[in-house]
Formats: structure tokens, C-alpha cells, sequence
């Protein structure tokens, strides 16, 4: 897969040479570009803000170094998917992250100030497909902590990026359930015992026990989750 990242702070990509992200770029799994919006300005103060129309407080993103940015990085048969970091965007979940993890061109917009030129994404919505999205209900700074969390969730989903496949599927939000709490050795710690049933060897209690743990940590947790569930 490959993945481009606008942004004005290049430097908050560096997490991308660590651990599971850092060796699938060096194996070729995701071929990341990051690339600084500053340099498809052309004035002399390399300007990528001015004051909102219509007034109030704080500064909007120019929107034609955005528009040659995107020009020079979108793919010209409409295949890039356009990702967009907004507080007002759909809500960022698995499922959008596993049919992100499938396609083949992601390029990140990361927005900083009151946000991009709202006409930008118009524009754009005639060369590629366009995803707006919120990675919850609060405000922060800019986009790239944002795009920094969807691609790891997207990455990791990538075949071949985390090493064994299997424990991509007994995982939080991937049956709609939260997991159910784990445990290593030793047996007791601290004058706590792992469950006993974890340690019966039987493999039909376990998955019972496991399952059992999902639904009520769930019901405890996210109740919102368990209609769907
Ligand atoms: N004025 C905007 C609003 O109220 O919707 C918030 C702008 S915020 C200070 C600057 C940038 O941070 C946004 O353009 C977006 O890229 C990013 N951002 C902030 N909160 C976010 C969130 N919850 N999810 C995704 N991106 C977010």
C-alpha cells in the first residue's frame, strides 16, 4: 500500500521508522511519502493560512497549496482515497479501518489552525474518493496525531504487517464485542490467581469463559456496542 501525508509538521512522522510500521517499510509492505505543505507555496513567507470569511476567531488553510499538493500526489485514475482528519468527520472504527487496509493509494490531509478551505474537498471529490473522518469527540491541535492513529489501524491490517495473522481476529471491535482480559505467567502474582478455567486446558471452557468475559465487559464498558454485536 502506498501512503502520502500532507502536513505543515513533517517532523511528527518520525514514529513511523518504529516497531511493527517501521519494519513493514522496510520490507515494502507500506511505502510511506511524507511531505511538507510549505512547499507548494510561492510566496517568500511560505504562507498557508489568512482569516475565515464571515469573520471570528483563528486562521483557515489556504486552499491552492493544498490543490497543488493533491495535484502532484493523487493518482490521475481517480484509485487515491483522499483521508481527511476532522472532529466533524464519521466517527473512525474497525470497520472503516479494514476497508481502508484495502486500498491500493491513501493520502492523509492533515489540517491545522480552524481547518482546510472547505472548497478543497469539493474540488477534489471529482478526482478521488474522499473519507472525512473523526477519531472521536474532541478537539485537537491538528490532523497529524489523527492520521498518525489510522495508520497504524490501517497498517497493521495490511497483509503480512503483523506477523502472525491470527491475532488480528480475537481482537476488540473485531466481532463487535471488547476482548476479554489476558494473562501471563506466573499463575499467581501478588496474591492474584489467573482465572482457573485458563489454566484447565480445556479449549471449549476457555472459548466459553472468553466469550463469556466479552459479553459482560462490553455490557460494563460500551453498552452502546452490544446492539450490533
Ligand atoms: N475548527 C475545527 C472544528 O471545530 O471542527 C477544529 C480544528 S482543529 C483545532 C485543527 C485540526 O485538527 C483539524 O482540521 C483536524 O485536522 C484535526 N483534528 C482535531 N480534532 C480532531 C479529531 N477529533 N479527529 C480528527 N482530526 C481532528
Amino acid at each position: 500500500m502506498r501512503i502520502d501525508i500532507v502536513t505543515i509538521f513533517p517532523e511528527f512522522f518520525s514514529v513511523l521508522d518504529v516497531s511493527l510500521l517501521g519494519r513493514a517499510r522496510t520490507d515494502g509492505l507500506l511505502d510511506v511519502h511524507v511531505h511538507d505543505l510549505r512547499s507548494w507555496t510561492t510566496d517568500r513567507h511560505r504562507t498557508v493560512d489568512d482569516t475565515p470569511y464571515g469573520g471570528g476567531a483563528g486562521m483557515v488553510m489556504k486552499p491552492e497549496p493544498w490543490a497543488q499538493a493533491l495535484e502532484s500526489i493523487l493518482r490521475p485514475d481517480g484509485s487515491s482515497t483522499l483521508v481527511v482528519p476532522t472532529p466533524a468527520g464519521t466517527p473512525f472504527k474497525q470497520s472503516l479501518a479494514r476497508s481502508l487496509a484495502v486500498e491500493p493509494h491513501l493520502v492523509f490531509a492533515c489540517g491545522r489552525y480552524e481547518g482546510i478551505d472547505a472548497r478543497v474537498f469539493e474540488w477534489a471529490a471529482s478526482r478521488c474518493s474522499v473519507v472525512e473522518l473523526s477519531l472521536g469527540d474532541y478537539v485537537l491541535n491538528g490532523g497529524e496525531v489523527a492520521a498518525m492513529a489510522v495508520i497504524e489501524a490501517v497498517g497493521r491490517l495490511v497483509p503480512g504487517v503483523v506477523g502472525n495473522p491470527e491475532s488480528l481476529v480475537e481482537e476488540s471491535h473485531e466481532d463487535g464485542l471488547l476482548e476479554y482480559p489476558s494473562y501471563t505467567k506466573p499463575a499467581s502474582w501478588r496474591d492474584i490467581d489467573v482465572p482457573e478455567v485458563l489454566l484447565s486446558g480445556h479449549h471449549g471452557r476457555v472459548a466459553a469463559w472468553r466469550h463469556e468475559q466479552q459479553v459482560e465487559r462490553t455490557r460494563r464498558v460500551r453498552p452502546d456496542l452490544l446492539p450490533d454485536a
